[in-house]
């Protein structure tokens, strides 16, 4: 039976310390703020921006979240994105997506300041995070390496299967797990033979969006297996992409859903909203 790689536990334990940190740098007088940007009435979005926001005041992040109607123009998105860049008590900018058709995602991504992008989406950001010296990384990658990290899970020598090539998700955590040494096949939507890669992954993360993708014949015996799927059932039950129950029995380590990487992203936002503001506050002295 695999380990629980338990994001709830590893959450908790970074958020104390961004607390803490918050609670320091506060008493000089600064306050690490946050902007959310939100357009239309998305229910998945309001869930996933409701929950950023608590958890930012929860350990002392100031927020605004600015929300427009769906049929807002891209134009006043990006001035209002000029407006936050240039407004000094804010430290961090996020956009929450999915964006109507009309609104260029790239576009929108490219509009925030660098030093206020803590999703790491402007294309400097993400350049800089190729040539490994970056100051942000995007919060679902790096998060799972956190946890990775937390279990002493070892990455380099090791034979890493990335399911999913997103710009948010797949192709940051193939490149991160390179990074530390894995030996990284990154799967897709045209990939033929699939299960053949799978099993034969030491470290297998799987980010498709389909519910329980992934059953214990297409995992390797002992794999530590990352679930990044957030899947709701028409029961109303949240599920990942991997088959919880059969792959726990053949993995080593597991997370589950909910309570992995999900909590683990909002915790990196968090982490990115900080640094941010440490950068910003540093620049002006
Ligand atoms: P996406 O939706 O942009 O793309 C899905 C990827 O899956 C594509 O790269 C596609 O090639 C691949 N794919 C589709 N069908 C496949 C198949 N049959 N075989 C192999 N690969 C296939 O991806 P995303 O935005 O990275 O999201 C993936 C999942 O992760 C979604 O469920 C999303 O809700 C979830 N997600 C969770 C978090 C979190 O914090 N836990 C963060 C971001 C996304």
């Amino acid at each position: 039976m695999a380990q629980l790689i338990d994001g709830k536990l590893v959450s908790a334990k970074t958020r104390e310390k961004i607390k803490f940190k918050v609670k320091e740098r506060s008493k000089k007088g600064f306050l690490p703020d946050l902007a959310v940007i939100v357009v239309g009435n998305n229910p998945a979005s309001a869930v996933y921006v409701k929950n950023k926001i608590k958890s930012a005041e929860d350990v002392g992040i100031a927020t605004r979240v600015l929300q427009y109607p769906e049929d807002v123009s891209e134009q006043e998105i990006l001035d209002r994105i000029y407006r936050l860049n240039n407004d000094y008590l804010v430290n961090g900018i996020l956009v929450q997506l999915p964006l109507p058709n009309h609104i260029s995602e790239k576009k929108i991504a490219s509009a925030i300041s660098p030093s206020k992008d803590v999703d790491a989406f402007h294309p400097e950001n993400v350049g800089k995070i190729f040539l490994g010296n970056y100051n942000f990384l995007p919060c679902t990658p790096a998060g799972i390496i956190r946890l990775l990290e937390y279990y002493k899970v070892e990455i380099s020598g090791k034979r890493c299967v990335v399911i999913g090539r997103s710009n948010i998700v797949g192709k940051p955590m193939a490149h991160l797990l390179l990074e530390r040494n894995g030996t990284v096949t990154v799967c897709h939507s045209k990939t033929p033979n699939l299960a053949e890669i799978t099993k034969q992954a030491d470290i297998l993360v799987v980010a498709v969006g389909k519910p329980q993708f992934i059953t214990a014949d297409m995992v390797k015996p002992d794999a530590v297996v990352i679930d990044v799927g957030i899947n709701r059932l028409d029961n109303g039950k949240l599920v990942g992409d991997v088959d919880f129950n059969s792959v726990s029995e053949i993995a080593s380590y597991i997370t589950p859903v909910p309570g992995g990487v999900g909590l683990m992203t909002v915790t990196m936002l968090l982490e990115n909203t900080l640094k941010a503001a440490e950068i910003q506050v540093n620049n002006l002295n």
